[in-house]
């Protein structure tokens, strides 16, 4: 179902949200106070408008309230970033998703009654530490209580033999899928033969899956 969507910021993530929207085939009001920045995307978003998102009365024109979302990309910036939430929530606008670069700011946006606070830099920061310490980890998700989804790529010795080779213990390992391009295999059969370039995606406490994955 086609969702509107707005961004308050075309900055690097403001910009970066806002197309992939667009390309997920959404409607999305890109805005920015910088008309070299809201005329760059106007071609790329449904509309750009050139306006100060702290201006209660500029954003009210923009009847936010039928938005299904509204992102606060404005970062550097916190006190503008802090207005512009305050206003968006006073605007009745539906979600409020705020990007925050200091716990203070986090902890203004959550009074305010933001409904999701990012942290887009602190976050890829943990990303990277952790696919730099496990190259061959391609991806993950932490589920909390130290339990975590992951994606690997196996070492190319595992070709062609059945994956019930790889002796995962189920009580501390799963394995919830075979990831190969686009297509995905739930819970493949023990007889499953590993191709070249499969991805294993799977779940368990960090602990089992670093010990599991150093064996592949
Ligand atoms: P990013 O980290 O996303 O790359 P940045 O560091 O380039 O962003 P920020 O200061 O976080 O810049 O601002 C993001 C965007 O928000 C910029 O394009 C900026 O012009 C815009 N912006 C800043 N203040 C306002 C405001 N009051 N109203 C609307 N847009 C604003």
């Amino acid at each position: 179902m086609k969702k509107q969507f707005a961004v308050m910021g075309l900055g690097g993530f403001g910009e970066s949200v806002a197309r992939e929207l667009m390309r997920l085939g959404h409607e999305v009001l890109g805005v920015d106070i910088d008309e070299n920045k809201a005329n760059q995307l106007a071609d790329h978003l449904t509309q750009t408008v050139i306006a100060d998102a702290t201006d209660d009365s500029a954003l009210k024109e923009m009847d936010l309230h039928r938005f299904d979302a509204t992102l606060v990309a404005i970062g550097e910036n916190i006190e503008a970033s802090i207005l512009c939430t305050m206003h968006l929530k006073s605007l009745h606008a539906k979600e409020v998703w705020v990007k925050a670069i200091t716990p203070t700011h986090h902890k203004i946006a959550e009074k305010l009654g933001a409904d999701r606070i990012f942290h887009p830099e602190y976050e890829m920061g943990l990303r990277v530490a952790q696919t730099m310490a496990h190259p061959n980890m391609l991806d993950y998700i932490a589920l909390g209580d130290n339990c975590f989804v992951i994606e690997v790529r196996p070492g190319e010795v595992l070709e062609d033999r059945p994956f019930s080779d790889l002796k995962i213990d189920p009580e501390k390992v799963r394995l919830l899928a075979i990831k190969h391009g686009n297509s995905v295999t739930f819970q493949p059969t023990p007889d499953y033969r590993l191709r070249r370039n499969d991805h294993l995606v799977l779940l368990g406490e960090e602990k089992a899956l670093r010990h599991f994955t150093e064996r592949l």
